[in-house]
């Protein structure tokens, strides 16, 4: 493509609401550009991107045995009734009316759609297993959209859903699935890390995370290199430390903390390890529960809540609710920053690094106070114990060996539904004794136009993009300097521009009038991986110069060899 005839706006200002690297990249390289909160634009590069992506994924479905479809965006109310989500999905159902007063939403995924199909046209178990997918936008009306298409509320999914008539069968193809995705990220030259997922509400299903590795990943994962252990930190479990707890060796004792509210201040205030003290944080028991119940949740100084496995607890209100201020004042006595379990008149729950401490020093329950060497079992009740916190680099997996965390940004998941549609929305097939049976049902999500912001977070440098090659726009960028004023510039570009499209490479020939600096500045942003440059000055001697866009490097290669050196050059 010549790009003297499309019309590409870049600039070199960061955005001003752009606050991650992929998001800012592709709207300074003319990728993308904004709508409104959460809707984009894929302008023509853009586009090229995303197709790619759509083509290997569509690839590789097919190549499982999945067959594609195409359902409606819009979905009537009834169905989502019939499955009982109209009512708890929330504020990021997108609900409409027609002109009928008939109530709609605009698809946020498709278990209702593809369940009301599967029942229509499976009847018996011999048509199963069938695994259907489709390549569609999806609106979610996202609390906080944000980083662009990384967290859009109108974006492409990849979603496929299969049906079968046993366990056995369900597994066969999740595990199918699961080797699909691997190729496909592979495939699209992205560094990537499947985990264990927490499956939500429904117990025992299996789930597995698919994450682009990214230090601006919003997930954190856990993993031991030596052993098969990748889970997401949501879930992965934090071991109980080993061993008696230390014997109390001090005496309670009350100190002021005047103006600590957070741990930090309090150690530094008190001269103590954050290990050494107690956090207390009061979240909201359950509906079952008496209304006015708060639970006291005590983790150790350093250690972070995880509000997954905090929210699974009995008696919890799931998703977790943290107590107001004014509502831990009411109950506590004392501002959060003071709170602690001794003498709390609310069910406690320590977390089994926290139950292991002795001589901690905890929050007093009167504002501006704190005891120090506490003692459980001494100063207060041995407390009730569960896992609650987050792993950390360096506790022990469940082999033995020291979990690593690292960063990754979602980009796909799989997930055994079980019969949780098919039961509710009466889906069922005649099994081979006869009787009706609900269908199990697997499905299988990817984010493919998040796909393109994960791999620019990944792949980038100050200059701009670096594409995998094979999410390349396109494989060479030829620029032609001075190509206006100079006609053997341009005559020697011209015929570059066809000899490389010949051989097969998909060509960006920058033909445009522009200065000098533009075009390197524009390449280097745009991120095609080989670079082409026709100067007057070369080409007296015959060559012209490649640059890698990745690696930075650059050669002159005389003028009839170019292609066979690209072919020769790693741009990964
Ligand atoms: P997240 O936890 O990021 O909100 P999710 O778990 O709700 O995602 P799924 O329902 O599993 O998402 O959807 C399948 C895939 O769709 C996700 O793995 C993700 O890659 C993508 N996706 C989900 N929400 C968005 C969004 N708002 N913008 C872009 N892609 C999204
Ligand atoms: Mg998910």
């Amino acid at each position: 493509m010549r790009l003297s005839n499309l019309p590409l706006t870049t600039f070199k200002e960061v955005p001003a609401d752009a606050e991650i690297a992929s998001h800012q990249l592709m709207l300074r390289a003319g990728l993308i550009r904004r709508l409104a909160s959460g809707l984009f634009t894929w302008m023509p590069l853009g586009l090229r991107v995303l197709r790619k992506v759509e083509a290997v994924v569509r690839e590789e479905m097919n190549n499982s045995g999945a067959h594609e479809l195409l359902m409606p965006a819009v979905q009537p109310a009834e169905l989502w009734e019939e499955s009982g989500r109209w009512d708890v999905y929330g504020p990021l159902l997108l609900r409409m009316r027609d002109r009928h007063e008939r109530q709609f939403c605009f698809g946020p995924t498709h278990e209702e759609v593809i369940t009301d199909i599967a029942r229509r046209e499976l009847k018996s178990y011999k048509q199963l297993p069938v695994n259907y997918y489709q390549i569609q936008t999806k609106f979610r009306d996202e609390i906080r959209p944000r980083f662009g298409l990384m967290r859009a509320r109108e974006f492409l999914m990849k979603d496929a859903y299969s049906f079968h008539i046993d366990e056995a069968s369900l597994q066969a193809t999740y595990d199918t699935m699961a080797k699909a995705y691997t190729r496909i990220f592979e495939r699209l030259g992205l560094s990537f890390k499947s985990v264990e997922a927490d499956s939500g509400e429904i117990g025992g299903a299996q789930s597995r995370e698919f994450h682009v590795l990214a230090d601006s990943g919003e997930d954190a994962l856990a993993y031991a290199d030596n052993e098969d252990f990748a889970m997401n930190v949501e879930l992965a479990p934090a071991a109980a430390p080993a061993g008696e707890r230390p014997a109390a060796a001090r005496a309670m004792t009350k100190v002021a903390t005047p103006n600590a509210r957070s741990i930090d201040q309090v150690c530094q205030q008190l001269a103590v390890d954050p290990r050494q003290t107690l956090k207390t944080l009061l979240v909201e028991a359950d509906s079952g529960a008496d209304k006015a119940d708060l639970v006291a949740l005590v983790l150790r100084g350093d250690h972070a809540l995880n509000p997954i496995k905090a929210g699974k607890l009995k008696g919890v209100a799931d998703p977790l609710v943290l107590a107001s201020a004014e509502r831990i004042a009411e109950v506590m006595g004392a501002q959060p920053g003071s709170v602690g379990p001794v003498g709390a008149k609310v069910r406690v729950i320590a977390d089994h690094s926290a139950a292991h401490c002795a001589d901690f020093v905890c929050g007093a329950n009167e504002d501006g106070h704190h005891l120090t060497g506490v003692n459980w079992g001494r100063d207060l009740p041995d407390p009730e114990t569960a896992d609650i916190r987050s792993v950390v680099a360096g506790d022990l997996s469940p082999g033995g060996n020291p979990i690593a965390i690292a960063r990754g940004i979602e980009v796909g998941h799989i997930f055994q539904l079980g019969n949780k549609y098919s039961a509710s929305m009466n889906a069922t097939v005649v099994d081979s004794n006869g009787r009706e049976t609900a269908m199990l049902m697997g499905c299988y999500g990817i984010g493919v136009s998040r796909i393109v912001a994960a791999a620019i977070e990944q792949n980038h440098d100050e200059k701009g993009i670096i594409w995998p090659p094979p999410l390349a726009p396109f494989d060479v960028a030829l620029l032609a300097l001075n190509g206006k004023k100079s006609e053997e510039v341009r005559s020697s570009a011209d015929k570059l521009y066809e000899t490389l499209q010949a051989a097969g490479y998909d060509v960006l020939y920058d033909d445009r009038d522009a200065r000098v600096g533009v075009m390197f500045a524009d390449a280097d942003l745009l991120g095609i991986p080989h670079q082409v440059v026709v100067g007057e000055r070369g080409l007296a001697n015959g060559v012209v110069e490649y640059r890698n866009r990745r690696s930075g490097e650059s050669s002159e290669v005389d003028i009839a060899e170019i292609g066979a050196h690209i072919a020769t050059q790693s741009a990964g």
